[in-house]
């Protein structure tokens, strides 16, 4: 079977083509996907023939709602998704002033490990299609009646590892003729697979990169994160340096502050000096606590700003949202793995 939602526009044109149809019905048939429709009967502009054969030899994409939470404290609300296939993933829908955001999922499960994360239990099951990626923002629109805006890809899963998915997903939902989200308002999360960035760059994509580091010695960092004995923290540098270079595009680095394992006055002084030279931006997240994990929240989140700030780096501390949901970073999947798999 055909997967309709996961195809481009000029796929969609050839397929038309293919079942002797006119090729502009390809584009008549993006736009009502991209409007949220899952059945070709509801496509009233295409003929009753090619709707019967679509009907035949394709489906279209259409997650069901297995459960929809919403925080109390900032309007926060978490989606899991149920897929064809049986699987569940979660979407974070969040609020911002500036607009609102949502936090999508790019794989079923994750195979990375990072010893602080939720969703690294139980390893990677499957990798999301675009379409499904497509639907995480796509169905929180509908059902929430909220435009939005922006997107993360920072939930379940890493994106790097999923590539080609990930980056036809990209150009989906940034199409003129489908959501139309701007790439400048897509942030790509990834615990650093140096192949991936390396092949990112000559995209030559306007979004904004993100990189989970966590710690800027190699010691720490493959504590927490089994990918740095792979790609340790100089080889990744070296690599967001490259992609700097290439894209004129500055890198985010995303570091959760993880009680006396990197949030050293030290680590401080190492970090920054890394980063010199390099137009970069810090997001310190508060660790969120994971049961399963033996890592606790730092309390010296603003030391460890203020010591960056004094030595030129731009830093942010990333507020918490949908703390009464379990919305927060690292923890999607914490429930779902018990109550709904
Ligand atoms: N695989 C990608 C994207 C998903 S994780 C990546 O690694 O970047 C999204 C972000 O949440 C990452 O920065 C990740 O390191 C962070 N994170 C995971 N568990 C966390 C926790 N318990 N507290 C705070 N941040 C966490």
């Amino acid at each position: 079977m055909i997967d309709l939602k996961s195809m481009t526009q000029e796929e969609l044109a050839s397929l038309a083509q293919d079942f002797g149809q006119p090729a502009f019905r390809g584009k008549q048939l993006f736009k009502w996907l991209h409007r949220g429709l899952t059945s070709v009967n509801e496509m009233t502009d295409l003929p009753k023939s090619f709707r019967e054969v679509l009907n035949e030899k394709t489906f279209i994409s259409a997650p069901v709602i297995e459960k929809k939470q919403v925080s109390k404290q900032d309007g926060t609300i978490k989606y899991l998704w149920r897929l064809s296939d049986g699987n569940c993933i979660e979407t974070v829908l969040m609020k911002y002033r500036h607009g609102n955001s949502v936090c999508i999922s790019s794989q079923v499960g994750c195979r990375m490990g990072c010893a602080f994360c939720a969703s690294a239990l139980g390893g990677k099951i499957r990798n999301l299609t675009p379409a499904e990626m497509l639907d995480q923002v796509l169905m929180t629109q509908i059902d929430s009646g909220e435009p939005i805006s922006n997107i993360v890809i920072m939930g379940i899963g890493e994106p790097l590892d999923n590539y080609e998915n990930v980056i036809k997903f990209l150009h989906l939902v940034n199409h003129p003729e489908g959501m139309a989200i701007g790439m400048r308002h897509i942030s790509l999360s990834t615990c650093g697979l140096v192949p991936g960035i390396e092949r990112l760059q000559d995209e030559q994509l306007q979004l904004t990169l993100s990189i989970s580091l966590h710690a800027p010695d190699d010691e720490t960092r493959t504590k927490l994160m089994p990918i740095n004995k792979v790609y340790p923290v100089e080889q990744l540098l070296a690599a967001c340096r490259c992609y700097f270079q290439k894209t004129g595009r500055r890198i985010s680095y995303e570091y959760a502050m993880i009680d006396g394992v990197n949030d050293f006055m030290n680590q401080a002084d190492l970090l920054a000096k890394q980063l010199r030279g390099m137009p970069s931006h810090v997001n310190l997240i508060p660790l969120n606590d994971v049961e399963e994990s033996k890592y606790h929240p730092s309390q010296n989140v603003e030391a460890f700003q203020k010591r960056l700030e004094k030595q030129g780096v731009a830093v942010t501390v990333r507020r918490r949202l949908g703390n009464d949901i379990d919305a927060s970073c690292g923890q999607l999947r914490r429930k779902t793995l018990t109550s709904a798999d």
